[in-house]
């Protein structure tokens, strides 16, 4: 389990008193609404520049192209840059940057998805193209990926999962795009691996780019309800296989077509985009080609350059630790609580959280942040919504987001956590350390300021049982003394 970025969690050493930041669930002031007028988006709250944006970009971009094999065909690209151009040109001048660049390549690629990177660099798989019935319908999803970036949402994202890290900076994200974690663009079959803050969007920003793509395809001459008829497209794809993961990245807000018509109703499309005749003839020169590769058959070359079959942005190294000790040693990790772990354990970290490890367990990540194989973590996440249950939610939505292959173990059940009700869950995931299976158990309960104690235990799949045991009894251990 990987931690490096884990938001909304507050210093456990200092009190719990006295926060006032706000946890993920800041809202973000997305859409003014003007009746009859096109819909004015407001970019949200961002803490990096422009230049950042564009810096982080390129970098990651750099990975991309060692990563994924691009089409290379010199009239589809240049088909696909001039439809780009003329997008990028028809962005509003209120969200244009000057340090922006946008440019445009195709993925050879068989699955629906594009993807954009902060500042411009605008990646198109060639199943896009080939499930597209029309060049507006193309430009709709490449109008919604601008859209993101003009609004400069990867970014906007970043700011709101490093609220409290003061002192985060680009590097911090940059390690988690370029670091460890890109490789799993590939094992994904999806971009999600390449930095969860860049490429996968919350709804309210998926509104956002519907909104403002709507708008940017009118003035480039296209009707922007065809961006709509390319989701429904890419919906019914996923049906099937090839569309889930541009619809895990760009979540649908909900009503998502109806919104976007309701928009293009209130737009005057300007002048007329060149018509199909190249795209029908794109398609055609496709169509001769050999066929895209799947994300599996990409996966399976990089597995090979990169040696070994274990998941790909996982080192694979070997781990050994001693098991627990059955003696367990009392710590104070903040002056409100106490906690007893196996005596073999040893106290790690003073900064958001607090690690309790063997020997062994703990490793520095490429992104510089640690990941660890076994043990317990123990932090306090601030200002919650009271609601434990969704509290707890979005703890584990942060925890996905340094960790890509987080999945849900069960539902969740009631426990007892320092003598107060505590909710408890597992999750499994892919170690960044060892690309096995690893269990994370999950507990959490409420502090009397209104932020949440949480400890959650990690340990590889085959010990759980061991491990398991340990846990709850760490769990049954912690008192809490929060009381002013
Ligand atoms: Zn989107």
């Amino acid at each position: 389990m990987s931690l490096e970025q884990t938001a909304g969690m507050s210093d456990l050493l200092r009190t719990t008193r006295g926060r006032t930041a706000i946890f993920l669930s800041a809202s973000i002031v997305a859409l003014t609404v003007a009746t009859s007028a096109q819909t004015k988006v407001v970019a949200p709250k961002n803490s990096y520049s422009a230049a950042d944006d564009v810096k982080l970009g390129q970098q990651a971009s750099a990975e991309v192209r060692k990563e994924l094999p691009l089409l290379n065909d010199e009239s589809i690209d240049s088909y696909v840059e001039d439809v780009g151009r003329r997008l990028a040109a028809a962005i509003p001048p209120e969200y244009q940057h000057q340090e922006f660049r946008y440019t445009f390549d195709v993925v050879n690629q068989k699955e629906i998805n594009a993807f954009a990177l902060p500042g411009g660099p605008m990646y198109l798989n060639r199943g896009m193209i080939e499930a597209s019935q029309s060049e507006a319908e193309m430009a709709g999803v490449m109008a919604h990926e601008i859209s993101h970036v003009a609004l400069r949402h990867g970014t906007a994202q970043a700011t709101k999962a490093q609220k409290f890290q003061i002192g985060a900076v680009a590097g911090q994200i940059l390690g988690a795009i370029v670091g460890g974690t890109a490789g799993s663009v590939i094992a994904q079959g999806s971009q999600f691996g390449l930095g969860a803050y860049f490429l996968k969007y919350s709804r309210e920003y998926e509104s956002q780019a519907d909104i403002l793509g709507a708008q940017i395809l009118a003035r480039a001459g296209y009707d922007p309800r065809q961006m709509a008829n390319m989701f429904k497209t890419i919906e019914k794809e996923a049906g099937g296989s090839s569309g889930p993961e541009w619809l895990s990245s760009h979540p649908n807000p909900g009503n998502r077509y109806e919104a976007i018509n309701r928009e293009a109703a209130t737009l005057r499309v300007q002048g007329s985009a060149p018509g199909d005749g190249r795209f029908t003839a794109v398609k055609q020169e496709l169509g001769g080609m050999s066929p895209a590769l799947t994300a599996e058959q990409i996966a399976k070359r990089q597995g090979q350059s990169g040696g070994g079959d274990r998941p790909v942005g996982t080192s694979g190294r070997a781990v050994n630790v001693e098991p627990p000790s059955s003696q367990y040693r009392t710590y104070q990790p903040g002056d409100f609580m106490r906690i007893s772990v196996p005596a073999n354990w040893q106290q790690l970290g003073s900064g958001s959280t607090v690690t309790y490890a063997p020997q062994g367990a703990v490793f520095q990540t490429q992104s510089g942040g640690s990941a660890f194989t076994h043990g317990v973590e123990v932090g306090v996440a601030s200002n919650g919504t009271g609601d434990l249950q969704r509290d707890t939610e979005a703890l584990i939505q942060s925890f996905a987001q340094t960790n890509p292959r987080l999945r849900r173990a069960g539902g969740y059940s009631r426990v007892n956590v320092g003598g107060r009700n505590g909710l408890a869950t597992t999750l499994s995931n892919v170690s960044e350390v060892t690309g096995a299976n690893e269990l994370i158990s999950v507990s959490t309960t409420q502090l009397r300021d209104g932020s949440m104690l949480f400890m959650i235990g990690v340990t590889p799949e085959q010990d759980a049982n061991t491990y398991g045991q340990a846990f709850s009894r760490v769990r049954q251990s912690i008192q809490i003394a929060d009381q002013r």
